[in-house]
C-alpha cells in the first residue's frame, strides 16, 4: 500500500500526478504511461571503414551478414516496431555500390521495419558546416529513396550523427527548413546511453578469438541492466521535467552486441511495463514540439536539452547510470 506520506514524497520528488491510492491495494497505483520507440543507427552495420567488411581478423562481410541475420531475426521475434538509420556511404566499396549491402537494408523493409537518413558519411554538422552537411544528407538518400519507393514509402526521418544538431540557432533553423523542404522530420533521442562502449568492448573481444566466452557473457550480462537503468533514469527525468513520462525514444546501433542480446533487452524493458511504439507515435506527444535550443558541442538527450533551457539545477542531472570502468578498459576508450 502506498501511504499518503509516500505519495507526498513521490509527488514532491517527481512533481507528477499520482493517482489516488486505496487502502489495501497491493500494487502501488502509480499510473505511469510507459511507451518507448526503438531506433537503431549506423545501418547497414557499424563499421569504421570500408575495409572492415574485408577484415579477416575481426569483422568480415561474411561475419557481418551473419550478425545482421541474427539481429533481424531477433527484431522480428520481439514484435516491436523499429526504425533504422542509414549511412549510405557504407553501401560502397570505393565508387562501387555493393548490392549485398543494399540487400541488408531491404531485409529491414521486408521485415516491416522503417528506415531513415543518418547522412551519407556519418558526418558531424559541427565539423563540416551546414552546406556540406545538407549535401551529405541528399547524398545519403540516393539509394534509400528508390529503395523506400519500392515499398511505397518515402524518407521521413532524419537522425543527426553524434546527435550534434547545430552550434547556432541560425544553423538549427536553416537545417530545420532544409529538412522540411525535403520531407524529413528530426528524430530526437531521449534515452541516450553508452551502448556503443559496450559494443566496442564486445567487438574487440570477439576479434581476439580464442576462449573468451566468459568475458563476452559478462559484457552481455552487464549490458541489459545498464540499459534498463538508463530507461529508468530518463523516465524519472521526464516526470521531473514534464510532470509525466513522455513516450521515450531509445538509441541503439546495428552491432554484434545487439545481434546477441536484442531479445533479452526488449524483454527486460517490457518487464518494466513498457510498450513498444513507432517513432511516429512517440513524436505525437506534445513535449516533442518543444524547441531544441541546445547549441553545445556534444549531443545530449532531448530531455536534458529541454532541462538546460529551463535552467534546471544540477541535481536534475544527477544519478545517471555510467558505463563501468572495466567496460571502458575493454573497449579501450577513456570516457563515454
Ligand atoms: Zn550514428
Amino acid at each position: 500500500m502506498l501511504t499518503y506520506r509516500l505519495r507526498f514524497v513521490l509527488v514532491f520528488m517527481f512533481g507528477c500526478c499520482i493517482s489516488p491510492c486505496f487502502a489495501g491495494d497491493p500494487s502501488p497505483p502509480v499510473d505511469i504511461d510507459r511507451r518507448i520507440a526503438i531506433t537503431i543507427d549506423d545501418l547497414p552495420w557499424v563499421v569504421g571503414s570500408d575495409q572492415a567488411w574485408e577484415d579477416r581478423n575481426s569483422l568480415s562481410a561474411k561475419n557481418i551478414k551473419q550478425h545482421h541475420r541474427r539481429l533481424i531475426g531477433a527484431m522480428k521475434k520481439a514484435k516491436a516496431p523499429v526504425i533504422g538509420f542509414v549511412n549510405e556511404g557504407k553501401l560502397y566499396s570505393g565508387d562501387l555500390l555493393q548490392k549485398n549491402r543494399l540487400a541488408m537494408l531491404d531485409d529491414w523493409l521486408e521485415a516491416g521495419f522503417e528506415l531513415g537518413n543518418h547522412t551519407y558519411g556519418h558526418v558531424s554538422l559541427h565539423d563540416v558546416g551546414l552546406q556540406a552537411y545538407e549535401e551529405n544528407i541528399l547524398k545519403g538518400e540516393q539509394q534509400l529513396r528508390p529503395l523506400l519507393a519500392k515499398h511505397k514509402q518515402t524518407p521521413q526521418w532524419f537522425r543527426h550523427p553524434y546527435l550534434r544538431a547545430g552550434r547556432t540557432l541560425e544553423d538549427k533553423a536553416a537545417l530545420q527548413t532544409f529538412l522540411s523542404e525535403h520531407g524529413y522530420r528530426i528524430a530526437p533521442v531521449t534515452v541516450d546511453n553508452g551502448e556503443w562502449v559496450y559494443a566496442f568492448a564486445y567487438r574487440k573481444i570477439l576479434a581476439k578469438g580464442g576462449d573468451n566466452k566468459e568475458t563476452l557473457a559478462r559484457l552481455r550480462h552487464d549490458y541489459i541492466p545498464y540499459m534498463v537503468a538508463k530507461v529508468d533514469f530518463f523516465e524519472h527525468a521526464s516526470i521531473n521535467l514534464l510532470g509525466y513520462n513522455l513516450p521515450q525514444i531509445l538509441l541503439m546501433h546495428a552491432n554484434e552486441l545487439n545481434a546477441d542480446t536484442y531479445g533479452e533487452l526488449i524483454a527486460a524493458i517490457r518487464a518494466k511495463g513498457y510498450r513498444f511504439v513507432t517513432l511516429e507515435e512517440s513524436m505525437r506527444d506534445p513535449a516533442y514540439k518543444r524547441a531544441d535550443t541546445f547549441t553545445g558541442r556534444f549531443g545530449p538527450s532531448w530531455i536534458h536539452r529541454w532541462a538546460l533551457a529551463e535552467k534546471k539545477p544540477k541535481a536534475f542531472y544527477e544519478g545517471e547510470p555510467v558505463v563501468p570502468q572495466w567496460v571502458l578498459d575493454l573497449a579501450e576508450v577513456e570516457s563515454e
